[in-house]
């Protein structure tokens, strides 16, 4: 499967090159509290940095991968927050 070329947003130019991935700020704190298998979740998120070698604009794309992982990742961390926040309420309001 042949994915389809990165289009520069500025110039249309597809003469574009891959400066590698993106990391953010590293999630210490899910890391700490949920592994190592949700920060490599993070890191597959991450979008993967271009440069158009035709105007120099900086962009960013995500991977299918990457994309499949985000929409895995969101109702994770809702979840996670969720039963974070009813763990605490139940803490608080314990008789
Ligand atoms: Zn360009």
């Amino acid at each position: 499967m042949k994915s389809p070329p990165i289009e520069c947003p500025a110039c249309r130019s597809t003469d574009v090159h891959a400066c590698g991935k993106r990391y953010g700020l590293y999630p210490a704190g899910p890391l700490a509290i949920f592994g190592v298998a949700f920060a490599m979740l993070h890191q597959t998120s991450r979008p993967f940095d271009y440069r158009c070698k035709t105007c120099g604009q900086e962009f960013a794309r995500r991977t299918p991968i990457a994309r499949v992982v985000r929409w895995l990742f969101i109702p994770l961390v809702w979840f996670f927050v969720i039963a974070f926040g009813l763990g605490i309420l139940s803490l608080l309001f314990r008789r």
